[in-house]
């Protein structure tokens, strides 16, 4: 990467118009949180306007609840999007994203390595439905544009949350758009701070809000955020019959833990390349995955980088001691949050090919992803520096 991405800490700050302090009695300076499964009606008349739509008012928090709708109208903001939705985790997100446009006979094209859980709803679930997926190497885009004919949806991530491969959002999307494909992205990765896919021409943008935008490791929520249109037909199709609603409190969590997160990404982004770049540089490091880095650099759609990326290792290190030697990286599946974590490709390779997106499309088993939490960069360094130096045979 030659240029020093961009940051802009205020670019995003909450427009005055989504502050709650207004609509609040009290001028409370955090939103309240709704805790309530209903609303009522204070007559007939009332509640006929608001079923025919003719006034707006929640009726039940498993459609709209206040504290989940200032969060979706956050993110709305954010990405750039007429309208957001939230739900009860990333997946649940992803798949009402996917059943609203999805039925029998449909093909979809996605990336191999997309994330493991998307992978078993489309294999295990979808499959059963008739639906056919084309697994595509997503930086290839000829490849990707080629398979794009024919296709109901294009599910992309970008980058991939494993061995971080890039697409090219822009051109994928205005083929995408020709041939009448809809195509969603998660930007989990990159939240709305680093990279807006509604700008470069993708329909739908999903975020495991479990991951950066909640950033503390409390909580497990998703959203996708879309035109009136998408989102609508995603309100209307699916989201409330199979009721994965994110709880008021959660989504309050969400909200409060946004307020952080320009600082936040800044500490990834800058720690994350800084550490990335030392073990670009071990003599015991034969490749890092990090969008900044390498042939597929990402300059065209990102403004700054997370901090979770993989490395590969040398034969000299054994996996499992190097794991095992790591005193201030904890060992964990998630990321995004304060912790600084690792997950061994090589621990999940023996799960089938069937349930396994990594076995069944090749990760080294050498292979580790490093979440870069918020600790400096200089600690994580001298953790896995003397980690290396244990594991080294
Ligand atoms: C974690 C994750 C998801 C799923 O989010 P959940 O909230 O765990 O359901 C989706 N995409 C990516 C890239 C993730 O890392």
């Amino acid at each position: 990467m030659n240029e020093t991405p961009r940051f802009d800490a205020y670019r995003h700050a909450i427009p005055d118009t989504l502050m709650p302090r207004r609509d609040d009695p009290f001028d409370a300076a955090v939103p309240p949180i709704y805790q309530t499964s209903l609303f009522l009606f204070d007559s007939y008349k009332e509640l006929e306007d608001v079923f025919a739509g003719r006034s707006k008012k929640p009726i039940y928090s498993r459609g709209d609840n206040p504290t989940v709708q200032l969060l979706e109208r956050r993110i709305a903001e954010m990405e750039g999007a007429e309208e957001a939705r939230a739900f009860a985790s990333g997946m649940g997100a992803i798949a009402a994203a996917v059943l609203a446009f999805v039925g029998p006979g449909d093909r979809i094209v996605t990336v191999r390595h997309v994330y493991s859980d998307a992978f078993r709803f489309f294999e295990k679930v979808l499959k059963r439905f008739g639906v056919v997926v084309d697994y595509i190497d997503g930086t290839d885009t000829e490849a990707m544009i080629a398979a794009l004919p024919g296709a109901r949806l294009a599910y992309l991530e970008n980058p991939t949350s494993m061995v971080f491969e890039l697409q090219d959002l822009p051109v994928i999307a205005e083929a995408a758009r020709r041939h009448g494909v809809v195509t969603i992205v998660d930007n989990s990765w990159a939240t709305p701070l680093y990279q807006n896919p509604l700008a470069l021409g993708i329909d739908l943008v999903i975020h495991a809000a479990s991951k950066y935008l909640g950033g503390q490791s409390d909580t497990v929520a998703g959203l996708v955020a879309g035109s009136k249109a998408h989102i609508g037909r995603i309100n209307s199709e699916i989201y409330p019959y199979t009721g994965a609603k994110l709880a008021p409190f959660e989504a309050w969590l969400v909200l409060r833990n946004l307020e952080t997160l320009p600082f936040r990404m800044r500490h990834h982004h800058e720690a994350g390349l800084e550490v990335a770049s030392w073990l670009d540089a071990h003599e015991d490091v034969t490749n890092v995955m990090h969008p900044a880095l390498g042939e597929h650099a990402g300059k065209r759609t990102f403004s700054g980088f997370g901090g979770l990326f993989s490395f590969e290792v040398s034969d000299r290190i054994d996996v499992a001691n190097f794991v095992d030697a790591l005193r201030l990286i904890r060992i964990g599946v998630s990321w995004g949050g304060p912790e600084s974590l690792v997950v061994p490709a090589k621990a999940a390779l023996s799960i089938s090919p069937e349930t396994n997106v990594f076995a069944r499309f090749g990760v080294s088993d050498r292979t580790i992803r490093l979440n870069v939490g918020l600790h400096s960069a200089a600690a994580v360094i001298s953790d896995l520096e003397q980690a290396l130096l244990t594991a080294r045979r």
